[in-house]
């Protein structure tokens, strides 16, 4: 008779628990509503934007069951969390800030970047990628190309939603695929953009770089084939 008394005890304790979770909500109004937001029934079936989903976290204050309805919720990055590196672009006049000098790839520890440099029509050299690879599969997310890069070209991005079903092409990531315009870098990165240290270096790298490019194109001012065309940001 008393064998099994405790299966039925730990389970009374769980309905206890299940119970009072709706009692909690219903008694703070919470109703039906999603913590993260996302209320309306369309919601259901909206997939919010890169970076709009709603953010959840647990603190001290949280009272219940916590359960994040991911990829609906998510739990907040933290801004130094990096996973792959994306390359910025000036939102206000498009200009790729990379120059194609390669040190960032001569310093990734796998070796897992690699690029070629844009060339004017007389064949001399511009300071601009042409093409430019990162094997998502090697890069171990150390970050030393960002650290590393000196145009403030380079930076770790947060997105980890990265598998797929191939595993070959898609792993590979292009130019349009790893450019991200100044804008979402800040968005992304509030605190570094903000800093010192970066508004410094802004100002440093775009003196440098228009130097670099006024010099690149006066060697090649006489032309007569037409310049290939800049890459255009994958993502905005
Ligand atoms: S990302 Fe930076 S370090 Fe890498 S090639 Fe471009 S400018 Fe150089
Ligand atoms: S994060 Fe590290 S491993 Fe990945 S590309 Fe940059 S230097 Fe290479």
């Amino acid at each position: 008779m008393v064998s099994g008394l405790g299966v039925i005890r730990g389970h009374m304790v769980t309905m206890r628990r299940f119970l009072l979770t709706f009692w909690r909500d219903i008694r703070q109004g919470k109703g039906l509503s999603r913590r993260g937001g996302g209320h309306l029934l369309v919601d259901l079936f909206r997939k919010p934007a890169r970076g709009d989903e709603p953010r959840v976290q647990q603190d001290f204050k949280t009272d219940g069951l916590f359960t994040v309805e991911y990829p609906d919720e998510r739990l907040p990055v933290y801004e130094r969390f990096r996973v792959l590196p994306m390359l910025v672009y000036d939102t206000e006049d498009g200009n790729v800030r990379c120059t194609s000098c390669n040190i960032c790839a001569k310093v990734c520890p796998p070796q897992c970047i690699w690029m070629t440099q844009a060339k004017s029509p007389k064949g001399t050299v511009v300071p601009l990628p042409e093409d430019f690879y990162i094997d998502m599969d090697v890069c171990m997310n150390c970050g030393l190309c960002s650290e590393y890069c000196p145009f403030d070209a380079i930076k770790m991005d947060h997105n980890f939603e990265l598998s797929n079903y191939e595993r070959h092409q898609t792993h590979i990531f292009s130019l349009q695929d790893l450019l991200v315009s100044s804008e979402f870098y800040a968005k992304t990165h509030p605190e570094a953009w903000n800093s010192a240290d970066e508004v410094a270096e802004r100002g440093k790298v775009a003196k440098k770089k228009d130097q670099r490019l006024q010099k690149a194109l006066a060697g090649s001012k006489t032309a007569a084939a037409p310049a290939k065309p800049v890459p255009q940001p994958a993502r905005a």
